[in-house]
């Protein structure tokens, strides 16, 4: 899942990041409420984590101006302790949950699963695919009740297509929900993961749909 974090104090930026990162997801960060709106507007993310109190531009308007352009992504925004009215006021204005700081990572890697599981659909956390079984929490993936290993692209590339599961995929979304900002992916690190999926479980696995990208079949 591709994140845009917006925290403008780098301690706890940094920490936000790392364990979002370590929990499997693509986080990009920026620190002001303007950089925030501009990414939102120009970029594809599954789930924007939003801090309130930012220079520039509070959290409350990016989210206003989110909404006002009708992008459903799913917000869960960050309130300090105590602060009733912006949790009432976020809510409001379009945000689908809060955490309180200080923030808990396992909590926040925990609801933005859930956030991500309600905005694709589904209310069971582990997507079943006939004899294919992916649990994003535990990471892991079973094939005929037999887990498969598979390196950290290969794992988020799979929950990708599963999440859309019956519908294509272009290259430009799957690398838009792989990669972030700072690593620029190969120009055909797409294909390559592919044919590792399809080594590790079965060839007919993942449809190519010629011009136009990647499909995981519903059973
Ligand atoms: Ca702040």
């Amino acid at each position: 899942m591709r994140i845009l974090l917006v925290e403008d104090d780098p301690p706890l930026g940094d920490g936000l990041c790392v364990g979002l990162r370590q929990s499997g997801h693509t986080v990009d960060w920026v620190r002001d409420g303007e950089a925030a709106d501009l990414a939102l507007k120009t970029e594809d993310f599954d789930l924007l984590v939003l801090d309130l109190g930012l220079p520039r531009l509070s959290g409350m308007e990016v989210l206003r101006r989110l909404r006002r352009r009708g992008q459903t992504l799913p917000v869960l925004i960050l309130t300090a302790r105590d602060a009733t009215e912006d949790k009432v006021q976020g809510l409001d204005a379009g945000a689908d949950d809060f955490l309180v700081k200080p923030i808990d990572i396992d909590e926040l890697a925990a609801r933005a699963r859930a956030l991500a599981r309600r905005s694709a659909g589904h209310a069971s956390p582990l997507h079943c695919l006939g004899d294919l079984e992916i649990d994003p929490a535990a990471r892991l993936v079973r094939l005929n009740g037999e887990a498969v290993e598979l390196s950290g692209r290969e794992f988020a590339l799979l929950l990708t297509l599963a999440e859309h599961a019956g519908r294509a995929l272009t290259r430009a979304q799957l690398e838009a929900a792989l990669y972030g900002w700072q690593d620029e992916p190969e120009s055909n690190a797409i294909e390559v993961h592919v044919h590792h999926l399809r080594r590790k479980l079965g060839a007919e696995r993942i449809r190519t749909l010629r011009g136009i990208g990647y499909l995981l079949p519903k059973p």
